[in-house]
């Protein structure tokens, strides 16, 4: 079986963990931590880095940084992974959900200039498949109203914006490295805060509530508790084998960009026959992070999905619209109509994509793509 992801392993893990493991201090803010930091701040411009366990944490931390009150508003895509969602809807904010556009999974700014309010205090993008949003119009509308712009960049290390890195944009930017996206560390994230008004409460919020910064940079005689927080910051352990793979980030984006190039050139029959492979704008630029191909219906989908897997090829749909999830429908509130949000979850499907991902078996991957697809026109 020919599997959806395979974890990379660059090699430099190992010695950094004996490294931290010599070191001694592993309860993570420790010498990783900071080369990590300091790696992330050199390489893409984040001013002001908060590695944490998870993406999930980086957007709670966030959710808590916004100061959230009754009645706030809170806008969002519907196709994105729930931790868009969640840490919002646990500070209390009422979700606003957003469509997708016709031709990306991204948000669609018709639909965000529907839903803005006098009420909305924040609006969440997500950049699908590390391929930006439309940043230029959407800040400056969120300037315009006084609202905060929030990064889901999860898909989006070495992704730009008009040659601006990702997650420099926003007033914050959450990234994930999981063991699924292009930089892991098994479970890892990092909050960017770009908006110097955050940056206190940030270091107070990461550190559990406490001002321990303060503390051991001999600015309080002991720390003690000021503010919401929790543990958002990982171990030495988890620090260590992100650096190793940060430092490996520009191979592994070439290794993962002639898969996706592959794919792309390999299925341009696809459009003639009722397909549609990925657009890409030129304000976008592509960290070959998701490969996706839309079906003509999600019947044809889930049969595609299903002929790959008896040619063993795993591969799969993404994600299920959040505005009529379980949970929303579960707080009796009225669900919208968002169709592309629907569309793209009802048609959507990725292939394999993963450094070490062999030839023989792309070339494979192809020809029961094309095998499937052709067989099945009309
Ligand atoms: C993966 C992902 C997350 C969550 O990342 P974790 O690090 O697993 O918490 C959040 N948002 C999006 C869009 C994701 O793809």
């Amino acid at each position: 079986m020919i599997p959806f992801n395979k974890p990379f392993l660059t090699g430099q893990e190992g010695r950094y963990l004996e490294e931290a493991i010599s070191i001694g201090r592993l309860a993570g803010n420790g010498e990783f931590t900071k080369k990590c930091h300091e790696r992330l701040a050199t390489e893409f411009g984040f001013k002001n880095c908060f590695l944490t366990t998870s993406a999930t944490a980086a957007l709670e931390m966030a959710a808590l940084l916004v100061d959230l009150k009754p009645g706030d508003e809170v806008i969002l895509p519907s196709f994105t992974f729930v931790s868009t969602a969640t840490p919002f809807a646990s500070r209390g904010a009422k979700l606003v959900f957003l469509d997708s556009q016709i031709d990306q999974p991204n948000l669609s700014l018709e639909s965000l200039n529907q839903k803005i309010s006098k009420k909305t205090k924040v609006i969440v993008v997500m950049h699908y498949a590390g391929m930006a949003c439309e940043m230029d119009e959407i800040m400056e509308l969120a300037n315009r109203h006084g609202i905060i712009v929030i990064e889901d960049a999860a898909h989006s290390i070495g992704a730009n914006y008009k040659n601006r890195p990702l997650g420099t944009i926003g007033h914050l930017a959450a990234f994930s490295f999981h063991e699924t996206k292009n930089i892991s560390s098994g479970q890892g994230g990092l909050l960017v805060v770009n908006d110097d008004r955050f940056i206190e409460r940030a270091e107070i919020i990461w550190d559990r509530g406490t001002n321990r910064k303060q503390f051991n940079l001999g600015l309080a005689d002991y720390y003690s508790w000021q503010d919401h927080g929790s543990n958002f910051y990982p171990s030495e352990i988890i620090a260590a084998f992100l650096l190793a793979q940060l430092e490996k980030r520009k191979f592994i984006e070439t290794e993962r960009s002639k898969i996706w190039n592959f794919y792309h050139g390999a299925l341009k029959i696809l459009p003639s026959i009722g397909y549609r492979q990925p657009t890409i704008m030129n304000t976008q630029s592509n960290n070959h992070h998701i490969y996706y191909l839309l079906c003509p219906t999600k019947e044809k989908r889930d049969a595609l999905i299903d002929y790959l897997e008896k040619q063993g090829v795993l591969a799969v749909f993404h994600y299920t619209p959040l505005h009529s999830s379980d949970f929303m429908r579960s707080q009796n509130k009225l669900i919208p109509t968002l169709p592309n949000a629907d569309y793209f979850s009802d048609h959507l499907v990725r292939l394999p994509i993963f450094v070490g991902l062999e030839e023989k078996d792309l070339q494979k991957i192809v020809d029961a793509v094309i095998t499937f697809t052709a067989s099945n026109v009309g």
